[in-house]
């Protein structure tokens, strides 16, 4: 088993700079997501702890081990790529038994092994169909197992579920955490699919165009963005664009900058406090933690808005709610009667502040 330690690492193609001022700090036997969208350099990180690329600048260690330009084959990590690359004409066993045979294992520890692993996933059954003849979540388990077989001291996924169907997508899910809890291993794991690393990490990277925006478990990420980027990319937000008027020992009183009537909220938690004296504001909010009213008091952070649009999901009824020039998406769980929200109804809003986030604006329009 093994952390991995990225230090101020940078990654170079040409005049691309694929990623750059990067430092990660992964513990022995966490699953950890490089999460962003297309482009912004997860693989590019994978690759260089596969050994795939070197970096650039900066090291990368595993544990006390400087590995920053030792080539793939001398790093124990096991990798699953998007497309499995498995080889279609060879038997499963056979495909899982690559990587041993490569390493000049006996023959009768290649079958135990092998066997012992296709258990793991599931498809001891299989072993002697090709892998043309399987489905695609038998033929990603088989790309799992040929990843595990060798006894990786990191696993590495690279958008190992984007091929499949949601449902199975839902199932590999499951399945691949089962693993990793089995084996205790050091899991990376890359997405642009917000969900899957809410639902399966023990900690986040958010990336976008080269540069790591924030690493937190789930919760962090999503209840503390770290910017106007990292708020966004993950779930639904309401953004506001503020200016600060007085900053107190714990609250913030700020103004929202829209032409129609200054609107005074009070925000209880704020980024980090340098990146809120340069640049642009924001306050968020998430739409399940807007509460809408019928009628208020002079209650701080309530506002006079009017509802915009309604609609129903289900489980969830969201509402659009016209506060000023703003308009903000309120997620209520359906436990009103039908009809109770409708197009022109006068209301409320609260934002509660410790609900509120005061962050810095670091996209363009
Ligand atoms: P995706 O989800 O689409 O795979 P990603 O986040 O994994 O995207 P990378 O593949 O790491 O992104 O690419 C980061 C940047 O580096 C992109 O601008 C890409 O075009 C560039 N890049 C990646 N590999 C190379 C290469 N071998 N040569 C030149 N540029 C590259």
């Amino acid at each position: 088993m093994a952390s991995i330690q990225i230090e101020n690492v940078q990654k170079a193609f040409g005049k691309t700079i694929a990623v750059n001022h990067l430092n990660l700090d992964i513990k022995d036997g966490e699953f950890f997501t490089f999460l962003g969208p297309s482009g912004c350099g997860k693989t590019t990180t994978l690759r260089m702890i596969a050994g795939f690329y070197y970096p650039t600048k900066g090291v990368v260690r595993f544990g006390e081990r400087d590995m920053t330009r030792v080539p793939p084959e001398k790093r124990n990590t096991g990798m699953v790529f998007q497309n499995y690359a498995l080889f279609p004409h060879m038997t499963v066993f056979e495909n899982v038994a690559f990587g041993l045979r490569v390493r000049k294992v006996s023959a009768a520890d290649v079958k135990g092994k092998v066997l012992e692993v296709l258990r793991k996933v599931r498809l001891e059954n299989y072993s002697n169909r090709q892998v043309s003849q399987l489905s695609g979540g038998q033929q990603q388990r088989v790309a799992l197992a040929r990843a595990l077989v060798i006894e990786p001291e990191i696993l590495l996924l690279d958008e190992p579920l984007s091929n499949l169907d949601a449902k199975l997508r839902d199932e590999m899910r499951a399945e691949i955490l089962r693993l990793q809890r089995d084996y205790k291993i050091t899991t990376i794991y890359v997405t642009h699919d917000q969900a899957e690393a809410l639902s399966m990490s023990d900690r986040i990277a958010v990336f976008n165009y080269g540069v790591c925006h924030q690493v937190g478990t789930p919760a962090e990420i999503y209840n503390q963005p770290a910017n106007d980027f990292v708020a966004s990319f993950i779930g639904e937000i309401n953004l506001l664009p503020v200016q600060v008027n007085r900053v107190e020992q714990e609250n913030i009183a700020v103004t929202l900058k829209n032409d129609g009537e200054p609107v005074k909220l009070i925000v209880h938690n704020h980024a980090n406090e340098g990146e809120l004296n340069k640049g642009d504001l924001a306050v968020s909010i998430r739409p399940e933690a807007i509460r809408i009213l019928d009628t208020a008091e002079d209650q701080t952070n309530v506002l006079k808005g009017k509802i915009e649009a309604v609609q129903f999901f289900g489980s969830i009824v969201n509402v659009l709610v016209q506060v000023g020039h703003v308009t903000l998406r309120v997620d209520v769980l359906n436990t009103h009667e039908f009809g109770y929200f409708y197009q022109g109804k006068d209301v409320y809003v609260e934002l509660p502040e410790k609900q509120l986030r005061l962050i810095p604006v670091i996209s363009g329009d």
